[in-house]
């Protein structure tokens, strides 16, 4: 199954839900970062919510930035999302190993520990749209749960989901949903979607057992006339180049630049959102001394 996303409502519309499947994201994050399995567990449920938060912008150019900026032993992690289904992300420690949790599952929020949860989104406007809340328990999905009921007061359920192999280390399935009641929903309907929710298997049991988006959100709010509005695919996109990081180098201006050269090494910098290395020599410095020289 390819990595796509839906999203619906249900409940005369009192009821807004997305889902998911990004076990092809989880697992090219996994390959580029070569990250540890509960690292790749951590980045994996970020970028699933990324994904479906993302693709509640409304332009192209409108971007979905999620931080956890913590003291756990990942050090952080970043992921953005645009509004057509791409998503890029690293973990500032991507080897973190940990023992299993309790529950003898990965223990992502062991790996997050304390700190803020910083959500943006930059729509265009002069400033971003920001907000800030405390980590509650690092799992992720439980602290965008908070992050929607504190910062935005939209009651929400999160479920977010990374399965590794525990064999090839390799991401199995990865994926989650977001449900939202909308301002004025009944009572009723709110009990009746909290029931549901509470007696559903985590989403990794629904989509190891063959689930797609679809039936996941059918499964929840079938009995509340769940309608799909929207499909759309999603991938692992980073917006580097070349060209880009040049701009960069040119930015930098003739001083900086001509202090590498006289080093006489080449010059390689790393886009950390896909971990992709860009070599410069000495002579492609020189071109970019160059430019930068005419731009003054
Ligand atoms: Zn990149």
């Amino acid at each position: 199954m390819s990595d796509y996303m839906i999203r619906g409502t249900a409940a005369n519309e009192f009821i807004r839900a997305f889902a998911v499947c990004s076990k092809g994201v989880a697992e090219e994050a996994r390959k580029r970062h070569n990250l540890s399995p509960v690292a790749a567990a951590a980045l994996g449920r970020t970028m699933s919510a990324a994904l479906m938060m993302g693709a509640d912008m409304k332009n192209d150019s409108d971007v979905l930035t999620i931080q956890f900026v913590c003291d756990g032993p990942i050090g952080g992690i970043t992921v953005t999302a645009d509004s057509g289904g791409h998503v890029k992300g690293f973990a500032e420690n991507p080897g973190v190993m940990l023992p299993p949790n309790a529950y003898g599952k990965l223990d992502v929020g062991g790996a997050v520990g304390n700190g803020i949860l910083h959500v943006m989104r930059d729509i265009g406007l002069k400033e971003p749209y920001a907000g800030e809340v405390n980590i509650q328990s690092g799992e992720i999905a439980q602290d965008l749960t908070y992050y929607f009921a504190v910062s935005e007061q939209i009651p929400s359920v999160v479920a977010l989901g990374v399965l590794m192999d525990r064999e090839t280390a390799k991401v199995r399935e990865a994926g989650g949903y977001i449900i939202q009641l909308m301002p004025g929903c009944p009572d009723d309907i709110a009990a009746e979607l909290e029931k549901a929710c509470v007696s559903a298997p985590p989403v990794t049991t629904m989509l190891a057992e063959g689930g797609t988006p679809e039936s996941i959100l059918t499964d929840l709010l079938g009995g509340m006339g769940f309608r799909v509005r929207e499909q759309m695919p999603v991938a692992f996109k980073c917006d580097c180049s070349r060209e880009r990081v040049t701009k960069a180098l040119v930015a930098m201006g003739p001083g900086q630049l001509k202090e590498l050269i006289a080093e006489g090494k080449p010059v390689t910098l790393n886009c950390h959102f896909c971990n992709t290395d860009y070599t410069f020599d000495t002579d492609m410095l020189k071109a970019i001394l160059e430019r930068a020289s005419k731009k003054k």
